[in-house]
């Protein structure tokens, strides 16, 4: 299988899976029991604290480990919302934040709060001038994306940061696509807090971290004593493990990075020059490595799908929470792009396992196929919206 879906979820690295195995073998016991075994977890879980902490440049007191990326937005706007002034009600989120983020900025503004959505520009770029003008001192929290998970654009979180705490508002970033493949350093970052999650770089699934800047208000969501009172719950300790065993392995992330990138280009290169019409969203922007966003003429995504799967290629038609229902990205439709173009997006996206060897292969492969489909498009529809 060439597995081209790295944005969804990563393979667990094998040395995660045996950090992991051995934590439920042999420390399995409640990290708050005073016993031995008790003494014995709650002590891996500081070693795992410390790891975490000091790959992503924060303090331990600073980490909060959760069950996810999903629960730590969750945690980090309502936490944050709770504690602030009152007299601030407005929120403002990214128009293509993760689309469950989205479903809680619905909540928040069903509860009274003033909800608004960042705009961003066709070519997947937030529109700084747009989220600047909106910063103002009624502004209570400001959430943007560290990189979009489908067109893989990065977003200018530290500019958008600076204005949001200068003008008193709390600011929150959602790292998880970025953090394990860009470099990150959490001390030096212009958010209060951040989210990201294990699975997306050869972590297990079902666990992720809040990062919370120390001395910013905050009220905890889940009451109980792990954690220091702010996220309750029996620590994961055997996934918690395993996110500081992929940690260990990212190494020299920039260096990853560039290698990823060049594949990534090198893939992107072979399509535009063997597959006509392909068109690539996002590629004039600052990208996530691995990420390409596409489409072969209007072919439908399903169908060119359907034809990977035939070569044992693994890809999605965007963010897999999403694609099951065949709906139109709402990252496409933020940036203006057509329903028809949208429902013929594919994301390709390469991740540190991929190779040049894979790249080749579907480069000799794909195109054949896809020859026949667009031949029959181009002479079947010239109706197509531009
Ligand atoms: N935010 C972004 C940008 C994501 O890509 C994802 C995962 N698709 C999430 C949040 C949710 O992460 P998790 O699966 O850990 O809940």
């Amino acid at each position: 299988m060439i597995y081209l879906d790295h944005n969804a979820t990563t393979r667990p690295a094998p040395s995660v899976v045996q950090a992991m195995l051995q934590m439920m073998s042999a420390t399995w016991a409640n990290a708050s029991s005073q016993h031995g075994p008790g003494q014995d977890a709650k002590r891996a879980l500081a070693v795992a604290r410390a790891h975490v902490a000091r790959v992503l440049g924060c303090k331990p007191a600073e980490l909060i480990f959760t069950s996810g990326a999903t629960e730590s937005n969750q945690l980090a706007l309502r936490g944050l919302l709770a504690a602030a002034d009152p007299k601030r009600r407005r929120v403002l989120l990214g128009s293509v934040e993760h689309a469950a983020h989205l479903r809680l900025a619905r909540t928040l503004a069903d509860s009274g709060l003033q909800v608004e959505l960042l705009p961003v520009l066709g070519s997947g770029a937030l529109d700084l001038a747009a989220a600047a003008a909106r910063i103002g001192a009624d502004v209570a929290l400001v959430s943007l994306m560290a990189a979009n998970n489908e067109t893989g654009v990065l977003m200018p979180t530290r500019e958008v940061g600076v204005l949001a705490r200068a003008a008193g508002a709390r600011m929150h970033v959602d790292a998880t696509q970025l953090i394990g493949k860009l470099p990150f350093d959490f001390a030096s970052c212009a958010a209060d807090a951040v989210s990201l999650s294990a699975h997306k770089f050869q972590g297990p699934k079902g666990v992720g971290a809040l990062l919370l800047r120390q001395g910013t208000a905050f009220v905890t969501q889940t009451p109980g004593s792990q954690e220091r009172g702010r996220r309750g719950g029996t620590e994961n300790l055997p996934a918690i493990v395993g996110m500081a065993a992929a940690l260990d392995l990212l190494g020299n992330v920039a260096l990853t990075a560039r290698r990823v990138a060049q594949l990534r280009d090198a893939l992107e290169a072979g399509l535009l020059r063997l597959v006509p019409d392909t068109h690539i969203w996002g590629r004039t922007q600052a990208r996530l490595p691995g990420t390409s966003y596409l489409r072969f003429g209007h072919l439908s995504a399903d169908v060119v799908l359907q034809r990977l799967e035939q070569l044992g290629v693994a890809a999605s038609s965007g963010a897999a929470c999403s694609s099951a229902g065949s709906q139109p990205s709402h990252v496409l439709g933020a940036m203006g792009v057509a329903d028809d173009e949208a429902l013929a997006a594919l994301r390709l996206s390469l991740g540190p396992d991929s190779t040049r060897a894979e790249v080749d292969e579907l480069l000799a492969q794909l195109p054949p196929l896809l020859a026949p489909l667009l031949h029959e498009e181009t002479t079947t529809s010239s109706t197509w919206s531009q």
